[in-house]
């Protein structure tokens, strides 16, 4: 309900939303169904387009369904049954796959999900800036001078999160955090690539490069650890060059990728932080929508928890809970990072990995969704036992060699 505080509007919401990306739609959306007053706040004007591979898995694809109780639109999203794999140290190299995968445009996806966050009854207010945040007072007043007042904050603005950035300093860590660059490519351009979903792993450190089919072009691009490649456009060129294609011939674009380096606790008394905003991006496959609308859909049971019960000031303690749950992947990716990424590693392993075909399909069947992380680090472990249980023999056979 509007109130006047000398000439500024005073508008009060239960909660107000930053971001209308995945994880702030998902969460306006579920809140809102619930009866409670939303505020979703992004500064572009949609539709919009945001720097994304656009490739989700049978494990969003599943999770929007669960979210929305409906199918995804197929006119925007198209399935792909085949993936392929590249390394110059051969690591997993040229396997395809046949679990299903799924293309989108960022612009089409994330306008649906946001239009249903407007159907289901929340305020929608985009080409919009927050130009103050009055934390203590749980207020913030938009560029436009009109003061909105909060039970509860949502930051779900990305990776350069303004809201972490209030409450952290930084909207990231410098030393974790990943670059990548990507650009389309017409189809006429690659008339050989035909319809495969490729990853690259040789083109960076800690990351790939990928070509993912769309209907109208293919998106290519390369990303990794920021600190790691310091000259990301060199990577993308040689990428594009092993191609027949001159990168300067299109347009590339930048953009800081969220690895895995999460927030614990997601956020401060009334604020919580969801999606990139909180970290939540996939150091392994650069995957980032799932998270972000797991997290959403955790934060969104602990926001109608908390304001139902009238005590916004647990939404953090009851966010975390099921926050847990969507890190405890990560902790996994992580780990898993140091026995794929690191070069030297990958050339010591090489016979060790491509030796497995469990164990290159297991990678694919995480990038597929096809498989949790505490799967594929039981195969890694059970796979390392067996190389050395036969390391002796091995031995013997190399000495008699
Ligand atoms: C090059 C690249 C390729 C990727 N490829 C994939 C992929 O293929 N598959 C996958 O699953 N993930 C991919 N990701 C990761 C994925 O894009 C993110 O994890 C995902 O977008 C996170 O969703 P989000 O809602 O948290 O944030 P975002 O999608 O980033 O949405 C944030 C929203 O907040 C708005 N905003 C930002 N600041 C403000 C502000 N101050 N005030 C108001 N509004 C603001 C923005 O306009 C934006 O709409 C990729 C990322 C990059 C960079």
């Amino acid at each position: 309900m509007p109130q006047s505080d000398g000439e500024r509007p005073l508008t009060q919401y239960d909660i107000v939303i930053i971001g209308g990306g995945p994880s702030g739609s998902v969460t306006a959306y579920l809140t809102a169904k619930q009866g409670l007053r939303v505020c979703l706040i992004d500064k572009a004007n949609f539709p919009r387009d945001k720097l994304c591979g656009g490739l989700l898995t049978k494990r969003t694809k599943t999770l929007f369904e669960r979210i929305f109780e409906r199918k995804w639109d197929e006119n925007i999203i198209t399935e792909k049954d085949e993936m392929v794999m590249f390394s110059k140290n051969k690591f997993p190299e040229g396997i395809t796959q046949s679990a299903p995968l799924y293309l989108t445009m960022r612009y089409d996806f994330d306008a649906c999900l946001l239009d249903m966050a407007r159907e289901a009854g929340a305020d929608i207010r985009t080409g919009m800036k927050v130009s103050a945040f009055d934390l203590a007072n749980t207020e913030l007043t938009l560029a436009s001078g009109e003061r909105l007042s909060y039970g509860c904050l949502v930051g779900a603005d990305g990776v350069n999160s303004q809201v972490a950035k209030l409450l952290y300093g930084e909207s990231f860590n410098r030393e974790t955090i990943g670059f990548a660059l990507e650009l389309e490519v017409p189809r006429e351009d690659m008339p050989e690539q035909g319809d495969i979903v490729e990853i690259d792993m040789s083109p960076c450190d800690w990351g790939y490069g990928w070509t993912f089919p769309k209907k109208h072009s293919f998106t290519v691009g390369v990303g990794g650890q920021h600190r790691k490649n310091p000259d990301m456009k060199a990577n993308l060129s040689r990428y594009m060059a092993g191609k027949g294609l001159d990168m300067r011939a299109y347009k590339v674009k930048g953009h800081f990728l969220s690895r895995g380096d999460f927030r614990n606790p997601p956020g401060r008394g009334r604020v919580i932080l969801v999606g990139d905003a909180a970290g939540l991006g996939d150091p392994l496959t650069g995957e980032g929508i799932c998270n972000a609308m797991q997290s959403a859909e955790a934060a969104a049971r602990a926001l109608v928890e908390s304001l139902r019960d009238g005590h916004p000031n647990s939404v953090l303690q009851n966010y975390q809970r099921d926050y847990n749950e969507v890190t405890k992947t990560l902790k996994y990716a992580r780990v898993l990072c140091w026995l794929i990424y690191p070069r030297k590693i990958r050339r010591y392993l090489a016979s060790f990995y491509t030796g497995s075909g469990r164990l290159q399909r297991g990678y694919l069947d995480i990038l597929s969704g096809e498989l949790e992380y505490s799967a594929l680090f039981a195969l890694f472990a059970g796979q390392a036992l067996r190389a050395l249980k036969s390391l002796p023999l091995r031995l013997v056979g190399i000495r008699r060699g």
